[in-house]
Parts: structure tokens; C-alpha cells; sequence
């Protein structure tokens, strides 16, 4: 089984694009893998890029609207399972406990902003070059 991939990240605020290869993670439990086949980027990845989203540390690999397969399943995962086509959006979950979650709001929802945007604060892989 490959335990390598290929991923294009920053390594810091207004850095070049940088195609590295680092370590497939394993899923954690109540999380899954995705195999990404597509990926869109947008102005949020570019606030990424250039180090203009507060708080990040690099190297980072951008990118958080995805189409692709779950290719692995952690612990106590009961409803996805491995080959199911599935797309992630730039909402990566939200706490239900913040002043706008109470509200309904989830968009702007603390938690999110702060830990839980897919591919921004949870993105990090550290790799070699190429
Ligand atoms: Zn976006
Ligand atoms: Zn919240």
C-alpha cells in the first residue's frame, strides 16, 4: 500500500507554490479519509497563501473544496464507509455552544473560524520537496 502523496503546499506567509511529498495520515476516530480528485481553490486560499488569515502556521497545503472517495475509516465511525463518493465544502463542523450557534447561524460559528475550516486550520502536512 502507498503511504506517500503528493500534495502542492506553502511552507510560509507569501511563499511559492511548493509540489512535496509527505506521509498519508491516518484517520482519527470519528474522522475519514478522503482520496481527493478534485479540489477548488478560492480567495479563501489565497488569504492562506499570503498569510493574511490570522493565526496559521505553515507549511500548509490550501485547498478545502474537494470531491473524492473515503478510502479510510477511523474508530467509531457508524454512518460513511470506505469507497463512498463524497464532497467536502469549506464547513468543517461547528460547536452548537457559541453565541451564534444559539442563534442557528452555524456559518460564522466560533469554533469554525477558528479550528474547524476544512483545509485551512486543519490542512497541515509537513513534506519534502520534489
Ligand atoms: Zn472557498
Ligand atoms: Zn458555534
Amino acid at each position: 500500500m502507498t503511504t506517500k502523496m503528493q500534495t502542492a503546499q506553502i511552507s510560509k506567509p507569501g511563499g511559492e507554490w511548493e509540489l512535496v511529498e509527505c506521509h498519508i495520515p491516518e484517520p482519527g476516530p470519528g474522522q475519514v479519509r478522503v482520496k481527493v480528485e478534485a479540489c477548488g481553490i478560492c480567495h479563501s486560499d489565497m488569504l492562506v497563501k499570503e498569510g493574511l488569515w490570522p493565526g496559521l502556521q505553515y507549511p500548509r497545503v490550501p485547498g478545502h473544496e474537494v470531491a473524492g472517495h473515503i478510502d479510510a475509516v477511523g474508530d467509531n465511525v457508524r454512518v460513511w464507509r470506505q469507497g463512498q463518493r463524497v464532497g467536502v465544502g469549506w464547513h468543517g463542523g461547528h460547536c452548537f455552544v457559541c453565541a451564534q450557534c444559539r442563534r442557528g447561524d452555524f456559518g460564522p460559528c466560533t469554533y469554525t473560524l477558528r479550528i474547524n475550516i476544512t483545509g485551512s486550520p486543519t490542512n497541515r502536512h509537513r513534506g519534502k520537496k520534489v
